[in-house]
């Protein structure tokens, strides 16, 4: 048969391409029902304030707890989520979830955590994007500055011009925008010369390299020194032993995200972390860079 015969073609030629095409219409057939199911589930990691180690906020990253599968990791979906335009509602959906809980909180008379949610660069060409947040943190009535928006770096390259209008427009609506994954782009420099980010998040890299560690750790100590100059505070991602943290205390960083301090975890266990705990005050990042 015509179809079979093609197939055979393809893994005879390519087998891992067509097993990821296999995989990508799997992720396709059972998106929509794993949205309307609440598979997605929000995971949450604290960040750190390196000056007085209590936690100040955090990152909410998905995850796709599958019935059958398993929890999938957001790196095999994301880009096809991406891909075909489902990112808008799944982003969405994260969004609102995350604002829910800040309500909860509020509602529970617990002090202010700022928590941050990923917005995708495909997200940063909706025309309504900002109305979109603005209508969200409303519907919950929660303090824009508390939901905090994750931006990687390289969207910049998509569309300058969008960008930075969408960038100002938000900030003028009272979020705060963190420039995500800085210093892994082609154009790192230029982007936070144009786009008034009101923090920056290095990219992992930076902390995981092991062959080229002199490099790192001089790169690192530029961008922190820098940083400074601009009076931007800076969050260190993938901070994972004593001695990362010792050193990025020794070249003034502000704030680290890694599993040293906590892995993402699910929001109940986030709150037993964090009840009971001083936070770093919700202000202080705009003092402390
Ligand atoms: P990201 O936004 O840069 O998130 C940080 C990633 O680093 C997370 O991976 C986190 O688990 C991981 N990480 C944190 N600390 C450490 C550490 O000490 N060591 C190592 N090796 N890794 C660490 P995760 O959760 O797998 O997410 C991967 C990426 O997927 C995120 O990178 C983000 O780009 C994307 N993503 C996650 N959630 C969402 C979402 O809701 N929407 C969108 N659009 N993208 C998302
Ligand atoms: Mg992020
Ligand atoms: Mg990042
Ligand atoms: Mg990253």
């Amino acid at each position: 048969e015509c179809k079979g015969k093609y197939m055979v073609t393809m893994y005879y030629y390519k087998p891992e391409l067509s097993e990821k095409i296999e995989r990508e219409q799997e992720i396709v057939n059972e998106m929509q029902t794993a949205l309307d199911e609440n598979q997605f589930v929000v995971y949450y990691q604290p960040k750190y304030n390196l000056r007085n180690e209590l936690p100040y906020g955090a990152e909410a990253l998905i995850r796709w707890k599958h019935p059958t599968k398993g929890m999938i990791m957001p790196g095999a979906f994301i880009p096809v989520f991406e891909k075909n335009g489902f990112i808008g509602k799944v982003d969405y959906y994260m969004w609102d979830k995350v604002c829910q809980w800040l309500r909860k909180r509020m509602d529970e008379g617990h002090e202010s955590i700022p928590v941050s949610v990923n917005v995708s660069r495909v997200n940063m060409y909706n025309p309504n994007l900002v109305s979109i947040l603005e209508d969200l943190v409303k519907k919950y009535d929660i303090p824009p500055e508390l939901l905090n928006l994750e931006i990687t770096e390289s969207a910049y390259m998509d569309s300058p011009g969008v960008m930075e209008k969408t960038v100002m427009e938000l900030q003028e609506k009272g979020f705060m925008i963190l420039m995500d994954d800085f210093g892994s782009g082609y154009s790192s420099l230029n982007t936070l010369k144009n786009i008034p980010v009101d923090v920056l998040k290095i990219d992992i890299n930076f902390m995981s390299g092991v062959e080229n560690q002199r490099r790192s750790e001089c790169i690192l100590a530029s961008i922190i020194r820098m940083a400074g100059w601009l009076e931007l505070p800076v969050v260190m991602e993938g901070v994972e032993t004593a001695e990362q943290v010792d050193f990025l205390k020794s070249i003034g960083c502000g704030y680290v995200q890694g599993f040293y301090y906590a892995r993402p975890m699910p929001q109940n266990e986030y709150e037993d972390l964090i009840n009971g705990v001083r936070q770093t005050p919700v202000e202080s990042i705009s003092e402390n860079h």
